[in-house]
């Protein structure tokens, strides 16, 4: 199962154990995912549902407000291009107004525009409204891929009102228009971890919290590797320029003209082009520290530029 999946379907097993949250958690789906019709003067109810288990809980949570004989019926759609979409319908205008007044989406005035503030005065049911939100118009991506949480909603203000409500929270949102949606993104690592804590997904997040360590750890070892590279990559440079060095002296002058201790370290570079100079003197019987060895590397490279001047006149 992938990331988002899994995600999903955590979410849909959190209940809200108290009422209010549970009237925020539900007003966000349906704000999401409802569509209020009128005919005649007469409101019903319809919720649109690509995801089973998301209808599911719509259910649940309608059953908990409704009234004992309150019908609600699911059915098998087929509005999408791929896969069913469940409806869930109220029909009766009295039920949908008693529903939407409870969910803070119709009062005496009508239909409200924006979030009703009751419904969200506290923190619990911040959380709850952004968890509802999220399952109703949410994606998230593979984290192995980056970070990125995002809702796509149809109004414009409603995306900023769940802007607002991130922001409670510190957690950084931007707004971009796509396809006729105002979509919601959170792409901060740290902002990501924070949504997955507030809205209750535990163990989604420590499944990402545990893909963030594995790849801060596979970036480590690769920064690693490569300073290595680096390293071998220098001794490697210094050791051509110091072969060449060593195969002028021989060609004008020869080897065996040198200073017995520049001899004794001019063979070993020539037998050992790859080794280090710390490596080089440890094969010195008695062994040369690092230093002496570059300080016998440096004779050579003069004696070697000096060669090179006579050649040159
Ligand atoms: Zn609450």
């Amino acid at each position: 199962m992938d990331f988002y999946s899994g995600l999903k379907d955590e979410l849909i097993r959190v209940m809200p154990k108290q009422r209010c949250c549970e009237i925020a958690e539900l007003s966000a789906l349906v704000r999401t995912d409802g569509v209020i019709q009128i005919s005649q003067g007469r409101l019903s109810l319809l919720i649109r549902e690509s995801n089973a288990g998301v209808a599911r809980k719509i259910v649940t949570f309608l059953r908990g407000f409704g009234r004992p004989d309150t019908q609600i019926a699911v059915r098998q759609g087929s509005g999408l291009p791929r896969g069913n979409t469940y409806v869930v319908l109220i029909a009766d205008h009295d039920q949908t107004v008693e529903l939407l007044e409870v969910l803070g989406i119709y009062g005496s005035a009508g239909l409200t525009s924006g979030i009703d503030p009751a419904i969200v005065r506290k923190r619990c049911c911040v959380r709850a409204y952004l968890r509802g939100a999220f399952l109703g118009s949410g994606y998230m991506g593979e984290p192995e891929k980056g970070y990125h949480v995002e809702m796509a909603l149809r109004y414009r203000s409603h995306a900023e009102e769940i802007a607002r409500l991130l922001r409670q929270f510190e957690i950084k949102a931007g707004i971009v228009e796509r396809r006729e949606r105002s979509v919601v993104y959170i792409k901060h690592g740290d902002d990501v971890v924070e949504f997955l804590r507030v809205i209750e997904a535990a163990n989604s997040l420590l499944e990402l919290e545990n893909a963030r360590i594995v790849r801060s750890i596979r970036n480590d070892v690769n920064r690693l590797v490569n300073a290595e590279n680096a390293n071998v990559a220098k001794v490697v440079e210094a050791s051509v320029k110091q072969v060449q060095d060593i195969q002028l002296i021989d060609e004008m002058m020869g080897i065996g003209r040198l200073s017995p201790a520049l001899r004794e370290i001019a063979w070993l570079r020539l037998d050992y082009p790859e080794a280090s100079l710390t490596e080089l003197g440890a094969m010195l019987s008695p062994r040369l520290s690092k230093s002496g060895v570059n300080h016998r590397m440096r004779r050579i490279a003069e004696t070697a530029d000096r060669l090179r001047g006579q050649q040159g006149s």
